[in-house]
C-alpha cells in the first residue's frame, strides 16, 4: 500500500520534472543510478549518461590537479610560473564538450537543480582529500551583485551547500564580495585575466577565518580566480587554503 507521501512525491515529479544534468532529458524514478557508488534518493542523471562525464586521472599537477600530458611532469606550467596562494586543490571532471554544455545549462539556463548532481560527485570523488585536508569552512567563490541579480543564484554557493549536506562542513556565503564584474574574463588572455583579478574580492571588516578553509567553484581554468581569493583568505587568518571545483581545464591555452 503506497502512502500519501509517495503519491505527493509523484505529483511533485509531474509538476516539476527533474532533468539529467548531462543530456537534459526528463528523468524518471526508474532510471535511478548510483553516484560514484553511492545511491541517491532520486535520479540525478540517466543511466546511459553515467560514462559521459570524464573524471580527471593521473598524471595531474600536484598543486592544482590539472591533467598533465607527461607522467614525468610534477606541476603544470601555470603552477610553475606563478605564485600560488592556495595550498592544493582539484577539479573532478575534465572540462570537455559534455561538461561545457552541462555547465552552460547550470549557469545560464536556470538549471540550478544540477548542483545536486555536481555536489554528490564533488563529495564522492574527494572524500579522501577532505579527510586529509580537514577543512573547517567552505567558501564559495562570490559572484558580482549584478550577475547575481541576472541569474538569481550563485552557482558556487549552490555547490558548497550540496557539499555541506554530505560533509557537514559549514558554508560561509556572506563574508566575501566580488567587486569586479569580470564578465569578459573568458575572452581575455591568461595574462589579462590575472591582472583583472587583482583586488577582485573584498572581505567584510572583522572577518576572522579558521585555520583550514576550502574554496568551492564551478570551473578552474588558469586558476587566477581561485588564486586571487586564496590570497585574500590568507590575509584574513586562513593558514591553509584548498580548492575543489566541478570542472578543470585540460590545457594551458584555455
Ligand atoms: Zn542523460
Ligand atoms: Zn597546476
Amino acid at each position: 500500500m503506497k502512502n500519501r507521501k509517495f503519491y505527493a512525491e509523484r505529483i511533485w515529479d509531474l509538476l516539476y520534472p527533474r532533468h539529467c544534468a548531462l543530456c537534459h532529458e526528463i528523468l524518471t524514478v526508474k532510471g535511478a543510478v548510483c553516484i560514484s557508488g553511492q545511491k541517491t534518493a532520486y535520479p540525478l542523471i540517466c543511466p546511459g549518461c553515467k560514462k559521459k562525464a570524464v573524471s580527471v586521472r593521473e598524471p595531474k599537477c600536484r598543486k592544482c590537479g590539472k591533467p598533465l600530458p607527461d607522467v614525468r611532469q610534477e606541476y603544470c606550467g601555470d603552477c610553475c610560473r606563478h605564485r600560488r596562494y592556495f595550498d592544493e586543490g582539484i577539479g573532478i571532471f575534465r572540462y570537455d564538450d559534455v561538461m561545457r554544455n552541462s555547465m552552460a545549462y547550470f549557469k545560464y539556463k536556470g538549471r540550478a537543480e544540477y548542483a545536486e548532481y555536481y555536489g554528490a560527485e564533488l563529495y564522492c570523488q574527494s572524500i579522501h582529500l577532505l579527510e586529509r585536508w580537514q577543512p573547517q569552512l567552505l567558501i564559495p567563490v562570490p559572484i558580482h551583485r549584478r550577475r547575481m541579480a541576472e541569474r538569481g543564484y550563485n552557482q558556487s554557493a549552490l555547490l558548497a551547500r550540496q557539499l555541506s549536506r554530505y560533509s557537514h562542513i559549514p558554508v560561509n556565503e556572506t563574508s566575501f564580495r566580488r567587486l569586479k564584474n569580470t564578465a569578459a574574463l573568458k575572452k581575455q588572455t591568461p595574462e589579462q585575466r590575472r591582472k583583472s583579478m587583482y583586488h577582485a574580492f573584498s572581505a567584510k571588516p572583522g572577518t576572522v577565518l579558521p585555520e583550514r578553509v576550502l574554496i568551492i567553484d564551478d570551473i578552474y581554468t588558469t586558476g587566477s580566480t581561485v588564486n586571487a581569493l586564496a590570497k585574500l583568505l590568507k590575509k584574513y587568518g586562513a593558514k591553509r587554503v584548498y580548492f575543489l571545483t566541478v570542472c578543470i581545464g585540460t590545457g594551458e591555452k584555455i
